[in-house]
Formats: C-alpha cells, structure tokens, sequence
C-alpha cells in the first residue's frame, strides 16, 4: 500500500556483517544512533540482537538507548555522546553503558556501580580526554575516533597516540577505534570494531577490501505519466524546458522525503533497470522524471537506490555524504524487511 518504501535485505546485512568480521577477527559494536543512520532502529537492533558477530550496539544519546530497551534489545548498549546530569538515573534503569568523555560525566555517574567506558580525543577535536588516565575500577574499556581515516598518515598519528593512552590502562575488555573506513587498518590491539555505513553495504572508499553489498534498496510509485508537448515548462521556477514532447513521470518522492533539491536537473532514477533523469525541480513530495522510451506506468516502481545506485553515489552528486542523506529519509517512508 506504501507509496515509498526503503527496503532492508536481511540476507545483505548479514553478510556484510560476516564480512566485517572475517576482515577484521573482531567482534562488531553495530552503531546505530540517528535512528540508525535512518533505516529505522528498531527494525535493525532486532536483527543486531540475534547475531554473535554483534556484541553490542552504539546509540549518540540516552533515548535512543532507552528506545532499544523497550523493543526488547537484550545485547549491551553503549551512549557515545556522554552523560548529563540528571540522565544518569536512566543510565541505570536501561541498562545502558555511557561513554565517558569529560570530567562532568564522571560527576553525573558519581556514586552509580556501573560499566563505564573512556573515550579519548586522539586528533578528532570533538569528545574526549587529550591523555588524561581515569582511575576508577568501573572503567571497562577505552575508545577513540579516526577524524580523516582515507588520510592514512594522521589516522597512523591517532594510532599511535591511542596506544600509548592503552598502555596506562590494564585488563580492559573493550578497545576499539576502526570505523566501517578505519578497518583498513587492522589495528593490531584493539578488541572490538565499531561501525555503521558498512553494514549497509555503503562503501566508505572505491577499493574497499572488505566484500559488502548494498543491502539498501530505495523506491516510490509512480502518481502520474503524462505527455507534454514541446517548449513545455516543468515544476517550481521553470528550469527544465521540454525539447520534444516528453512522456513525464511524477514519482511520489520529494525532498521531504530526503531527495536534496540539489539533485535537480542532475541525478537519475530507475525505471526496471533503466535510468531515468530527474527533469525540472524536485519538490516537497513529488519529482519529475523523464520516462520517454519507458512503458512506465501508473502505480509502477521507480528505483532511487538499489542494484543501479547506492546512498553513496546519490550523495555524490548531491555534493553530500551518504550518512546525511540516509538520515534524512522521512518517517513516512515505510521500512520493509525483507
Ligand atoms: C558514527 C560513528 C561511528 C561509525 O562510523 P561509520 O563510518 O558509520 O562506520 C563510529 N564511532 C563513532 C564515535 C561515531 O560517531
């Protein structure tokens, strides 16, 4: 009945898991704050709560921790974002594992008997402790944060700071830095991976070693196919001029649903396989294709991403990241799991 759907292959997400796993010989911290990077979180913490690969989950901030509880999440729940006073109750109540990166969290969680992990800023300049080692028998694990992991010398800079932080701590469970692009390399004394993109089978650089596949697949119907004759204008402010009479597809996907603007005039869409350019501007819940030599028709699919595009190469085109698309997939998309 959806007229937008987002469609999540199990068998994909799994696989891609495996991969990771097998690439890296280490247990997986699935991150799935933002909703997990929009596909729907509680539709994935599910599936992430079956597999042995996954030994715990990452949320950005204390709700999104609780959300999962109360789906039934049974695997550890790690907060990246820290604690503020007056949630540290929840951090109880949940079951939830905060990290810790300022002197201020500690304050919030003085007093509570629960697992903490430290997170340390070796060269992100976002969260974290520069160096300082936190003597406290609740500390169960250090992390940090790869800033530029493409750019192989700093991210190497920000290896080597993390272990000599490491080498101040004793009889940690977890240690973990590589994100789905920081897995290159293999860091040699960490535990555990943590990442989001590639689970999805989003590939964070063109020679990726590790064997994904997209899991992802985005579509809309198809509301209206007309013929327009030429010298016809199309949607908002008129940038798209037909040339000869063009067969016109109105799909119901728009901006709102996450379609940047910006892709206008630009970025194609899929039709059985076929692309498909976006003509005139997109529009909060609609946009223009060109299904000229097609058979679309009414009430028919159109592939945004799938087997033809990924998030990232849409994203590209965008001038954007696959991560800021992804998040911005409306709620009035339906999630499939397939
Ligand atoms: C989002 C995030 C990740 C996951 O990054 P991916 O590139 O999606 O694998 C890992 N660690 C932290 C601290 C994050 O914020």
């Amino acid at each position: 009945m959806s007229r937008a759907e987002l469609r999540i292959r199990v068998s994909s997400l799994e696989n891609n898991i495996k991969s990771l796993y097998r690439f890296s010989q280490k247990p997986i911290i699935a991150v799935l704050k933002a909703n997990a990077y929009g596909v729907g979180a509680l539709q994935v913490a599910l599936l992430m709560d079956k597999l042995e690969e996954i030994s715990a989950l990452a949320v950005a901030c204390v709700e999104e921790g609780i959300d999962l509880r109360k789906v039934g999440v049974k695997k550890k729940i790690l907060v990246l974002g820290g604690v503020l006073k007056g949630e540290e109750k929840a951090f109880v109540e949940y079951n939830l594992t905060p990290v810790v990166s300022h002197k201020e969290h500690l304050k919030a969680l003085a007093g509570l008997n629960i697992p903490i992990q430290i997170k340390y800023d070796t060269g992100m300049g976002r969260l974290g402790f520069l160096e300082e080692v936190i003597k406290d028998n609740r500390v169960e694990g250090i992390l940090s944060h790869l800033s530029s992991p493409l750019d192989e010398e700093y991210s190497k800079l920000q290896i080597e700071r993390f272990v000599k932080i490491l080498n101040h701590y004793r009889g940690l469970k977890y240690v973990h830095m590589e994100s789905s692009a920081g897995v290159v390399y293999r860091i040699p004394f960490t535990t555990h991976i943590r990442v989001g993109l590639a689970l999805y089978g989003e590939k964070p650089m063109p020679n990726y070693p590790v064997s994904i596949t997209p899991a992802l697949e985005l579509r809309a119907k198809i509301l209206s196919v007309k013929t327009l004759p030429t010298g016809f204008s199309v949607s908002y402010s008129r940038t798209y001029i037909t040339e000869k009479p063009t067969r016109v597809g109105v799909v119901a996907f728009g901006y709102a649903d996450g379609l940047m603007k910006s892709l206008s005039n630009k970025a194609y869409l899929f039709y059985k396989g076929k692309p498909v350019k976006i003509i005139g501007n997109i529009t909060m819940d609609m946009t223009m294709v060109d299904l000229t030599n097609t058979d679309a028709q009414v009430g028919d699919w159109i592939e945004i991403v799938g087997q033809n595009q990924s998030f990232t190469d849409l994203a590209k085109l965008a001038g954007t990241i696959p991560y800021e698309l992804m998040t911005n997939l409306s709620s009035r998309i339906r999630r499939v799991v397939l």
